[in-house]
């Protein structure tokens, strides 16, 4: 055995100590270092001729290290991927983040976290970089599915729910900073945005993970109003490590990250991965001699870098966290959990559903997604899991022997036809696949933004035509975010958004078809009828300004009637919404409300239901929404039961920015609190009160 350093340091026993210990610790570790081992902890330790060759092979195969010190006894930074599990081997595959936005359930998604947790350690990570809060600004954005939805709010909590689950076990990452929402031309995209617009709109979810704790941040590709993400101070420094007081590193993405180690290092990167290249130590001594940047730069990265390292310093029982954890009944069966939770029932005329088993004797089911697994993306997200079950899969086990299944991809509408007239039910399983839209640019497996919202033509043409022929026609969509349905949502019996329902998604839409689950899932993102009620979008764009307004604010500012509403979903069973009640009529700017709501199940099932509050402003200073979430609270309810529910109202989260004075400003106005079942006018119960 090689001879230990008199400074190497035994990090295994280091995994108790409070918050004044790990900064004494991590300052006592530093003062210990060389300069070149500071520099080697900002930087992966792979070169690009050792790590390349392994990433093209398979991405993300093992963890991939920054900064491991062995003289040191220092851990590297172990990187896995997500968000729908855990990147590296053979793990669970949860639906993507799109369809656990559609859960509303934050508890749901802390569990989730933690198993992706678990495993990223049983894979020997020990850092998760699949936390992604960018904002859907516009469906077509290839990567809609890796995050929760459109809205802010909804996404911050999402965020936080995943990463508090995540770091019972190992750090989290949240990405990817900021105003990421264009994928083709995320290598040299600049947006133009203002200082409000950024600080109220694209920001607010990444504060929200840094008061929750996130160990880390990864700054994006694009550039921001001039300068790429890893070179721009403003964002880095002013903002997240100044006015937000963040503790923890911020990590390039991957290889087009930063362009110039310098100018990175001034910015604030503190970690560039996954190679050692622009800020390899080499470099960084070049520029320190040119006097680009000073030392106190450095010990300030390591500081950040070692102070998270320290926290998260526990190994952990190996048996906890053994490789029979990865993919097991326990973990599977909370993919299913989240399945069921995530798809959203947009119309169901007549009640066709549920299907009664004994009822039926035939049911066709048509569309080649029907019989694939597709679980999404196959950029740096994609999971491996050891099965999937298709919708053809699911339904088949949960409907049984009682009934005959018949299935036909569609290619031939007279064939597909004649199934449908003999047949009591058809079902038509269509949408998207890795293929459409993903991370990348275009490339065979990296497809990059979706080309169009609409769905393929002959999709279209075979619901047109088997809804023609049999009223109960029922269109299941796969997806990772909108889709415009106006052609032909008025032609069938019912709509089932599954989006990539995970390893388990097939079994959940069987459940959910038969009536053994109540869907219970709302849209975290508006359906629109038309592209044109959108903001502007071009993949190909390389200059974009980013305006205030989007998603189902924008509809509400122009007067838009969407498709499906923000945080629509329908359930088996119906809620009644009673008694709006604010336990004070007026509040100081610094003060907090409570507002009550009885909720009761109207009908004959037991439902989940999603309770959601929207605040409105009377008479602002500034343009602001007309509704804008600001809670939300998911809630079961047996048949006739009542609860109330309880939402808190902080005055200080209705501020808005003021740019001329650089502040956040409570405005002494009176406000709307909107309580219901979607974001929808009708659909919610409005009670006033002021801040004095
Ligand atoms: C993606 C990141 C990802 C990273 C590492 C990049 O291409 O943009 O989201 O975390 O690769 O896998």
């Amino acid at each position: 055995m090689s001879e230990k350093s008199d400074r190497w340091v035994n990090w295994g026993e280091l995994h108790s100590l409070n918050k004044n210990q790990i900064e004494e610790k991590a300052k006592e570790i530093l003062s210990s270092m060389t300069l070149e081992e500071k520099m080697n902890q900002m930087v992966a330790d792979w070169s690009l001729a050792e790590g390349g060759p392994k990433m093209q092979k398979r991405y993300n195969a093992e963890p991939i290290p920054a900064g491991v010190d062995k003289e040191l006894g220092i851990p590297g930074v172990l990187f896995s991927d997500g968000p729908r599990g855990v990147v590296i081997g053979n793990s669970t595959c949860f639906p993507v983040s799109m369809a656990r936005g559609a859960s509303w359930d934050l508890e749901l998604e802390e569990k989730i976290g933690d198993v992706i947790g678990i495993e990223a350690k049983a894979h020997g990570a020990n850092y998760f970089g699949g936390v992604c809060i960018n904002l859907l600004r516009h469906p077509a954005w290839g990567r809609a599915q890796e995050t929760y939805g459109e809205d802010t709010y909804h996404l911050g909590a999402f965020g936080v729910a995943l990463l508090k689950g995540v770091q019972n076990h190992i750090m989290a990452c949240a990405k990817h900073y900021a105003c990421n929402s264009i994928e083709n031309t995320r290598f040299e995209l600049d947006v133009s945005i203002d200082e409000r617009t950024l600080r109220e709109v694209y920001l607010p979810h990444f504060k929200q993970c840094v008061d929750g704790g996130v160990a880390s941040i990864m700054s994006a590709y694009n550039k921001v109003n001039g300068k790429y993400c890893g070179h721009n101070p403003h964002l880095l420094r002013d903002i997240l490590k100044q006015d937000w007081d963040f503790k923890g590193f911020v990590l390039t993405d991957f290889g087009w990250g930063i362009r110039n180690g310098a100018l990175a290092i001034k910015a604030g990167v503190d970690i560039e991965m996954p190679f050692e290249w622009r800020m390899a130590p080499t470099k960084m001594m070049g520029y320190l001699n040119e006097g680009r940047f000073s030392e106190r730069l450095i010990d300030e990265a390591v500081l950040r870098i070692l102070r998270q390292k320290l926290k998260f310093a526990h190994e952990g029982d190996p048996e906890f966290y053994s490789k029979e954890k990865i993919a097991c009944k326990e973990h599977t069966e909370l993919a299913l959990d989240a399945a069921r939770k995530s798809i959203v029932l947009l119309k169901n005329h007549n009640s066709i559903l549920p299907l009664k088993r004994n009822e039926i004797k035939q049911i066709a089911i048509f569309g080649k997604l029907a019989n694939i697994p597709n679980i999404g993306d196959h950029g740096s997200s994609r999971v491996y899991p050891p099965y999937v079950i298709t919708p053809l899969e699911g339904i088949k086990k949960s409907m049984g022997n009682t009934t005959n299944i018949r299935f036909s991809v569609g290619d031939d509408l007279e064939v597909a036809k004649e199934l449908a007239k003999n047949s009591d039910l058809s079902l038509i399983v269509v949408g998207y696949t890795y293929m459409d839209e993903g991370e990348g640019s275009g490339t065979k497996d990296r497809t990059g933004d979706r080309k169009s919202l609409r769905l393929y033509e002959k999709d279209e043409e075979l619901i047109s035509a088997i809804s023609s022929i049999n009223e109960k026609c029922i269109v299941a969509l796969e997806g990772g975010g909108p889709i415009i349905v106006e052609p032909w949502k008025d032609k069938v019996a019912a709509i089932l958004m599954l989006w990539y329902p995970g390893m388990e998604g097939g079994t959940a839409l069987g459940e959910i078809i038969f009536g053994d689950v109540n869907p219970s899932a709302k849209l975290p993102a508006v359906f629109p009828k038309s592209e044109d009620h959108l903001p502007y979008f071009d993949a190909s764009i390389k200059e974009i300004e980013y305006g205030y307004y989007h998603g189902y604010k924008l509809m509400d500012k122009e007067g838009y009637e969407p498709a499906y509403p923000f945080g629509f979903g329908l359930s088996y069973t119906t809620f009644s919404y009673n008694n709006l009640k604010l336990d004070k009529k007026s509040i100081h700017s610094d003060g907090e409300l409570q507002v009550n709501i009885d909720v009761s199940n109207t009908g004959t099932i037991a439902g989940e239901e999603v309770v959601q509050m929207y605040v409105g402003y009377n008479n602002p200073a500034v343009d602001r929404p007309i509704k804008d979430l600001k809670g939300f609270a998911k809630v079961l309810l047996n048949p006739g039961e009542m609860k109330t529910i309880n939402l808190n109202l902080k005055a200080k989260d209705l501020a808005y920015y003021n740019v001329e004075m650089k502040k956040w400003v409570v405005e002494k106005i009176e406000y709307d609190v909107n309580v219901g079942s979607s974001s929808r006018k009708e659909d919610l119960l409005t009670a006033t009160f002021k801040i004095s």
